[in-house]
């Protein structure tokens, strides 16, 4: 699925974003960003890493990292497991930056 892709940029195409994340934590994502709830703290062509913080909520670390395997991801709520809210917030955040590029 990911052997096109080379940079963390094209991990974060909507198509494949839909792939792994669900559509509830998609929407709360855009929120979060609507809210301006991410802060970057790193952004580069291999890795973001950003706090995000939900409106009213508790700031989490996330990390999305491109990997010749492909998209890795971690959050502070709940490890690897899942492609949670902030997870999907940062990766609508980074399009926006990288589009922007
Ligand atoms: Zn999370």
């Amino acid at each position: 699925m990911a052997k096109d892709f080379k940079s963390l940029k094209d991990c974060l195409l909507p198509a494949y974003i839909r792939s792994i994340v669900t559509a509830s934590n998609l929407r709360l994502g855009r929120e979060i960003v609507k809210e301006h709830g991410v802060e970057f703290v790193e952004l580069g062509p291999e890795v973001a890493i950003a706090e995000v913080t939900p409106l009213g909520g508790v700031t989490r670390d996330t990390e999305l990292r491109f990997t010749e395997n492909g998209l890795k991801w971690k959050c502070s709520c709940t490890g690897t497991r899942l492609f949670c809210k902030h997870c999907a917030a940062t990766a609508v955040a980074a399009k926006v930056k990288f589009d922007k590029m």
